[in-house]
């Protein structure tokens, strides 16, 4: 249990509530709210997941100078509620937690500079022109931007959801799973993230349902198999969720099978939602151009709007995995390198 072994973990993507972990996170920042700040760096890298870490790394290498703004004091994004990371090449088998904190480590080693704040908008004066980033705490200049802020937990939008949060319903198993030893849970999707979820908490849930409104699972074949070959994990196909019961605890399930509309009400203590993800983008809203709120941008992370790039699951792109996200990073600094040449 590589998220439970570092005591516990800052659930920011899920509000969960946990505590933070601050051991081993090197705390080489500047200050944050009432500082006076005048100092125009060269580049200012927004989110502190993969993507945003990865940038920093090779902005350091570049010899940018370059800040850091990162929502919460934790770094590593949505990698950190990941229970295990089986496809980050040599790394198999690396816990989403240790492997968040190895970026960050890395991004440490190299002399990073990180603030903790929280972006309210961006002013920005066109091609050539400073960056402003206007946060919480303080408005910080640049002249250019990486945008990497990532996404947040879909929600399923059903009646219980928001009455129940944090009384059984739940987005992060890694971070959840641990509370519902023992008893009957439902995780609801059918994504990596699903699949992962059901399987992590079927090493310690008495019987795990994994209902999805499909016939087919969108998550990698390998996860499948290692699902469905668990006896106390029952998967309920062609079927979504119409509403979570309880009074102020989770009890059941409503549920209704979509082929045949057959309803069936199932008794659980927890329910895990693992419907995808939306990107946090609403703080460049107006700045550039999106595509159902996630920033337009290519392979060279380049937007509509000169001297800021996209990079992570933050952009438009096909595959969105660490090794994408990070990749996004390296890039984008080739990408900023150039436009500051030419400006
Ligand atoms: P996802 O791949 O978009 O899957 C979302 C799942 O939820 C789908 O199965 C979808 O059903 C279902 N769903 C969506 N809305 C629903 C609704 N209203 N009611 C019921 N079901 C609903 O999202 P994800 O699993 O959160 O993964 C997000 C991204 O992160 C993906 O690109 C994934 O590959 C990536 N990821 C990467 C790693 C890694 O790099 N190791 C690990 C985990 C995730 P349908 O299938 O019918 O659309």
């Amino acid at each position: 249990m590589h998220c439970r072994k570092q005591t516990v973990v800052l659930c920011f993507i899920t509000g969960c509530g946990l505590k933070q972990n601050s051991e081993n996170i090197g705390l080489d920042r500047i200050k944050g709210k009432g500082e006076t700040m005048s100092h125009i760096y060269d580049l200012i890298i927004i989110g502190s997941g993969p993507a945003g870490l990865a940038a920093a790394v090779y902005a350091q290498r570049a010899k940018l100078d370059t800040l850091v703004v990162e929502k919460a004091m934790v770094s590593g994004g949505q990698v950190l509620t990941t229970y295990e990371v089986d496809n980050y090449p040599g790394l198999p088998g690396i816990g989403g937690y240790d492997l968040g904190i190895k970026f960050r480590e890395h991004a440490d080693r190299l002399g990073a500079r990180f603030v903790e704040d929280e972006v309210l908008n961006i002013q920005d004066g066109g091609k050539g022109a400073i960056k402003g980033v206007v946060c919480q705490g303080n408005t910080y200049e640049a002249r250019s931007l990486i945008l990497a802020t990532g996404a947040v937990h879909r929600k399923l939008g059903v009646p219980g959801e928001e009455e129940l949060a944090g009384a059984g319903v739940s987005y992060c198993a890694t971070c959840d799973g641990a509370f519902f030893r023992n008893k009957v849970t439902a995780v609801i999707g059918g994504g990596d993230v699903a699949v992962e979820d059901a399987i992590f908490l079927a090493r310690m849930c008495s019987k795990v349902y994994l209902i999805h409104r499909r016939n087919e699972l969108r998550a990698a074949k390998s996860l499948q198999e290692n699902l469905l070959s668990l006896d106390n994990v029952e998967v309920i196909w062609d079927t979504v969720a119409d509403s979570i019961n309880g009074d102020g605890m989770v009890k059941s399930l409503s549920l209704t099978n979509v082929k045949n509309g057959q309803k069936r009400e199932v008794d659980v203590q927890g329910v895990f939602i693992a419907v995808g993800i939306t990107p946090e983008s609403r703080a460049f809203e107006g700045l550039v151009d999106m595509d159902h709120g996630y920033i337009r941008a290519g392979e060279d992370t380049v937007t509509s709007a000169p001297g800021i790039f996209a990079a992570g699951d933050v952009r438009t792109k096909p595959l969105r995995q660490i090794i994408t996200a990070a990749a996004d990073g390296a890039n984008a600094i080739t990408s900023v390198e150039r436009y500051l040449v030419e400006n």
